[in-house]
């Protein structure tokens, strides 16, 4: 059954408060009967890793809530969620954020991404490494979208209850992080977004200088049914 975990809301949300940072509630495959009660809870900002999940509960919560796409995003999925969504956690490719932007353009609005980078020592597909990075924000490309804000960056730790690997992974991203800000984003404060940390991982990711965390199993259950 699924019930909001009220006692791990108050204590994460504390914890936040405390971090100056943002809790994404990670509501994947939960029912909307159980966000509408995150929601009436406090909680605004909702996180989904599947644009026509996103997109087809959007319509079903109040307006006012913020949607964080964190899952990896196929650009044909991307018209989807780009009349709406709030933060793109997970772009990887030049080619995923020329879809954004253009989808963005069509939407006459600016949508806010995050670009995901690869941190975990394990062998995980999604992410950018450093060059890659590098390679993009000194594109002509990147140089000519109008339709989109990079906000910062994400990444996702090894699975493991290694507590130093955890740690040297959200340092090095922290450093990546600081160094783009530095080189590349100098006079912008909306460079500002560190996002890392998830039920497993969260405290560490918060003393490592994570702004905003995604966490789902600790407020909405776990989802092993799936
Ligand atoms: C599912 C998911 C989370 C939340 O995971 P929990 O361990 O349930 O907190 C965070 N980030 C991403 C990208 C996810 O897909």
């Amino acid at each position: 059954m699924d019930t909001l975990h009220t006692d791990n809301l108050h204590a994460i949300n504390q914890l936040c408060f405390q971090h100056e940072a943002t809790l994404v509630a990670v509501s994947k495959t939960k029912p909307v009967s159980l966000l509408q009660e995150a929601y009436e809870a406090g909680v605004r900002d909702f996180g989904e890793n599947k644009a026509q999940e996103l997109q087809a509960k959007q319509p079903e919560l109040p307006d006012d809530i913020r949607w964080h796409m964190i899952g990896h995003l196929q650009r044909n999925k991307v018209k989807y969620i780009a009349p709406f969504v709030h933060l793109i956690h997970s772009i990887d490719s030049l080619r995923l954020l020329k879809e954004v932007n253009k989808r963005a353009k069509n939407e006459d609005r600016t949508i806010n991404v995050l670009l995901q980078m690869h941190i975990a020592e394990e062998d995980t597909k999604f992410g950018l490494d450093q060059a890659e990075l590098k390679e993009l924000l000194e594109s002509e490309a990147y140089a000519q979208m109008e339709h989109i804000k990079v906000c910062g960056l994400m990444g996702m730790a090894t699975f493991t209850e290694d507590e130093a690997q955890l740690r040297r992974e959200f340092q090095s991203l922290k450093r990546t992080f600081d160094d783009t800000k530095a080189n590349y984003f100098a006079d912008e404060d909306h460079f500002k977004e560190l996002s890392m940390g998830m039920s497993g991982d969260y405290t560490i990711a918060l003393e490592e200088g994570s702004t905003m965390i995604r966490i789902g199993s600790l407020i909405f259950g776990s989802r092993d049914n799936h």
